[in-house]
């Protein structure tokens, strides 16, 4: 898996957008499925990450009545360059929302609910207590079903960090992202030490049953070497689960795809990782932070979901 030395930055956008190889286009079945998954989200007028962040994954996620809510509105306050969230100034929080979520994951039947957020830096505390709120308001609404977050940094900070996981959500989710000599070119404000620090901070102590996951995408530039770093660092925070899959431009205003990684480059990351001591690795072109994270849940060994496995999202 030796690559090329890396080059000092970004490299070069291409003139247009790449064609996509035959691995990443995805077909898009007319299931009624997703058509009823549709109608719920919008009836409950909740939002979703996989139509803000334009993923991939939508049909094929959606006809199986799975989604990834995003609460805190529709606004970022920070303007990462590889995600399509708007950034803006955000509206006051809705304190109605983590209700309408928690119905929207009923009528959906989901076993396992994904939840993440814009980040919120306009806020004290980063929107840890809307997190919570969500949280719980899930769990009231949906008993036995596993709740999964998918967290901004937070700035760090480790009480809203706290404030978060005080809901006992099974999986604690924060990416890294990238490596860390192209984090400052491709996200906002976010930096790759807090990111780890961030993982740390959640790593469940002995009589806490939560697990820490984190993500990177590949094709942005990285080398070989620095992802291995990645892993090694992730490692070191004390994550074992983890995602891997290609970045996408989602529209032209964000950074170019450097290089479409071939899904046997993506098997063998899989396998590094599984050697470092990551207990589940999803690794693919069209992995995603949630995609088929109700498999991850169910896949962990007996004890170390609190409520078992789930079957959604
Ligand atoms: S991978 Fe995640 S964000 Fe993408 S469509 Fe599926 S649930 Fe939504």
């Amino acid at each position: 898996m030796t690559r090329p030395a890396p080059s000092p930055t970004l490299p070069c956008p291409p003139a247009g957008r790449r064609r996509l190889p035959p691995w990443l286009r995805v077909r898009l079945p007319t299931v009624r499925a997703f058509a009823e998954t549709e109608a719920v989200l919008r009836d409950q007028a909740v939002r979703t990450v996989c139509e803000s962040a334009r993923c991939p994954n939508q049909w094929e996620c959606w006809s199986r009545h799975t989604a990834t809510f995003m609460i805190a509105g529709d606004r970022c306050t920070r303007a990462c360059r590889f995600c399509a969230v708007t950034t803006g100034k955000p509206l006051p929080l809705d304190a109605q929302e983590p209700l309408r979520v928690a119905e929207a994951a009923r009528r959906m039947g989901l076993r396992h609910v994904v939840l993440t957020a814009v980040a919120r830096d306009d806020l004290p505390d980063g929107g840890a207590e809307h997190f919570r709120q969500t949280i719980l308001a899930v769990r009231r609404r949906n008993p036995g079903a596993t709740v999964e977050v998918l967290v901004p940094d937070f700035n760090g900070d480790a009480a809203s960090i706290a404030t978060v996981l005080d809901a006992r959500p099974e999986v604690f989710n924060h990416n890294l992202e990238t490596v860390r000599r192209l984090t400052p070119a491709v996200r906002s404000r976010a930096t790759y030490d807090r990111s780890l620090e961030v993982l740390r901070r959640a790593h469940p102590r002995s009589s806490e049953a939560w697990r820490t996951k984190s993500g990177l995408m590949l094709g942005l530039g990285e080398t070989d070497q620095e992802v291995a770093e990645a892993l090694r660092d992730l490692r070191a925070a004390g994550c074992d689960l983890l995602t891997l899959g290609q970045y996408l431009q989602p529209t032209v205003r964000q950074l170019p795809v450097a290089e479409f990684i071939h899904p046997d480059r993506f098997a063998g990351w899989a396998q590094r990782a599984r050697a470092l001591g990551f207990d589940h690795v999803v690794s693919g072109p069209l992995v995603r932070s949630s995609y088929h994270a109700d498999d991850l849940v169910r896949d962990l060994p007996a004890g170390q979901s609190r409520r078992g496995p789930g079957g959604g999202t």
